[in-house]
């Protein structure tokens, strides 16, 4: 037998050291990482046994198995899944593959208290086991192999890899517990870990005593239960488990749908935003199940990029259940259970968005996630106006948020558009001489601070009817809107001889550099402004464009 000594990747090193010294209240999460990762190993087995049942071995019943050791002081967790070979061991259990991890180690902040107690935040995977063992061995038999080998290491820069005998598939995860981690040998505790962590598990998880195994999980699928039998702890936790989001998710979505299409849901909207939100590997987190067997989380139809933040588990009966990954590539029946769901997420958001519903939360999701959400106003032509009504804005002035049928309700008489400035923030926006003419008539302008909205707000055109106008663009007509307390607009000011020739003049010092020069009604305090004509890009789209050149 040939023993291999490897060094871990420096990045795990790292991790290993501060994991090491978790806070104590952070540390059951070792158990849900390994059980979530079992459960994981079983459902990647149970997909390879469906499409391509020659790789998959003996059938064998999928379930994680606990089993406490109090003499030895050893906490093992063993499952029945895909195993892995030699080559996996070392790079899953050596590296650091996950982009989770990755973000983790990114966000910590040198202070040690902050640094542990993300943990519990983040899920530290695989090597949260060295948070309550010394020492951990991995044994493991991939499908289909006949050899078995060992992983072993102490956590401290270097770990062994072996040949090892089981006779079964699948990993075996034993933990040396720490002397102050004798907690994870006790029934009891164990049990309630257990509850807390991983009830919603769709596949038996086992406690092994020397009495007896009893089964401690609920290990029924939550999504494809009634609504009614689910209770809100288990909702929650099964929320918990996906985000690393201690606080409750802004909506929950229990769907069943029946009829032309069936299929069931249990989706979540989160109240902050993940760190990878605008990275452009980002993908939702909806995982696609048929009939409770697990298919993929890598089902990029399943949700449009716009309702990226959306986390939870699809489970369709309509697919076949030996359904490959690229059949599921423009499949038609994930195209219908999309669209199903989007409709049910926007009436979601709508319900939240009413005036008499709760503001201060939807306006906190908004913040969040409006600028996610308005990439659907130019990506999704069906269902624009329900996205346009679930917008909001800050505006010139209203303090707060303000949704465009509140502006509507506000226009002026005789005010045909709603105005928008468009800038980098809202103070900028605020101090532009652009809104001086509005601001004199009291007529309101929405500020437009995300650099999206340059690219929906062209396609948009209307919204009741009312087309959108940027200040800082073509000839903003404000002479027809009467002012605060006045009856009539005020007569247009004559273009007198002194401003004609001024205008001419100032033409031909600019020559060729602008389009045009006017007489505007904009201005009140500021003699000058540069405005876009009519159909060019708008100031501050131009900039943009410029910056992104360089
Ligand atoms: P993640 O689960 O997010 O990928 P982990 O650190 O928890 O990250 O696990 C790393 C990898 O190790 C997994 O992706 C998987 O490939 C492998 N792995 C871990 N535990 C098991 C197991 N019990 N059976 C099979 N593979 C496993
Ligand atoms: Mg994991």
């Amino acid at each position: 037998m040939t023993t291999e000594t490897l060094a871990f990747q420096a990045e795990v090193s790292r991790l290993l050291d501060i994991v090491a010294h978790a806070l104590y209240s952070e540390r059951d999460v070792f158990l849900r990482e390994l059980i979530s990762n079992a459960a994981d190993a079983c459902d990647k087995h149970r997909y390879l046994a469906l499409t391509e049942p020659e790789k998959a071995g003996p059938a064998l019943d999928y379930a994680v198995t606990l089993t406490a050791d109090a003499e030895a002081k050893t906490l093992t967790i063993a499952d029945t899944g895909i195993g892995m070979d030699r080559m996996e061991l070392v790079e899953n259990l050596g590296t650091i593959a996950r982009s989770g991890t990755g973000k983790f180690l990114e966000t910590l902040s040198g202070d040690a208290k902050k640094d542990f107690s993300l943990i519990g935040q983040f899920g530290v995977g695989f090597y949260s086991a060295f948070m309550v063992a010394d020492k951990v061995r991995v044994t493991s038999r991939k499908a289909g192999a006949a050899e078995a080998f060992a992983w072993e290491s102490d956590g401290r820069g270097s770990f062994t890899v072996a040949e090892a005998d089981q006779a079964t598939r699948g990993t075996t995860i034993t933990l040396h517990l720490k002397e102050d981690a004798a907690e994870f040998l006790d029934e009891w505790r164990l049990k309630e870990v257990v509850r807390r962590y991983s009830d919603h598990i769709a596949l038996p998880i086992k406690l092994q005593t020397a009495e007896k195994t009893e089964t401690i999980n609920a290990a029924s699928a939550l999504w494809t239960r009634a609504k009614n039998e689910v209770t809100a702890e288990q909702t929650k936790a099964f929320y918990e488990s996906l985000t690393y989001d201690k606080d409750d998710p802004f909506a929950t979505l229990h769907i069943k749908a029946e009829g032309a299409l069936e299929y069931s849901a249990l989706l979540f909207l989160p109240n902050k935003r993940p760190p990878d939100l605008f990275t452009p590997e980002r993908q939702h987190r909806v995982k696609l199940y048929v009939r409770r067997v697990f298919i993929t989380d890598d089902c990029k139809d399943l949700m449009p990029t716009w309702l990226r933040f959306v986390q939870g588990v699809v489970d369709s009966a309509d697919l076949p259940l030996n359904v490959s990954r690229e059949m599921l590539q423009n499949n038609p029946t994930v195209r219908k259970i999309r669209s199903g769901l989007v409709k049910k997420i926007l009436g979601e958001l709508e319900k939240k968005a009413k005036p008499d519903a709760d503001h201060s939360a939807y306006e906190k999701f908004w913040e969040a996630f409006g600028p996610v959400l308005k990439e659907g106003l130019y990506e999704d032509f069906e269902n624009r106006q329900t996205i346009l009504g679930l917008t909001r804005f800050r505006s010139s002035t209203q303090d707060g948020w303000v949704s465009l049928a509140d502006y509507v309700g506000r226009m002026k008489p005789g005010q045909k558009a709603i105005y928008t400035a468009s800038g980098e923030s809202v103070e900028a926006i605020a101090a532009s001489p652009h809104l001086e003419g509005f601001r004199a008539k009291g007529i309101e302008v929405l500020y437009l601070t995300d650099p999206i909205d340059e690219f929906w707000l062209p396609m948009i055109g209307t919204f009741d009817e009312k087309p959108f106008q940027s200040v800082t663009r073509g000839a903003a007509d404000l002479g027809e809107i009467a002012a605060d307390g006045e009856e009539k607009p005020a007569e247009k000011p004559e273009t007198t001889p002194d401003l004609a020739a001024l205008i001419d003049r100032l033409k031909g010092v600019y020559g060729e550099t602008v389009k045009d020069v006017r007489v505007s009604q904009r201005l009140t305090d500021s003699a000058v402004c540069l405005v876009a004509d009519e159909g060019d890009v708008d100031l501050h789209l131009e900039k943009l464009l410029r910056q992104h050149q360089r």
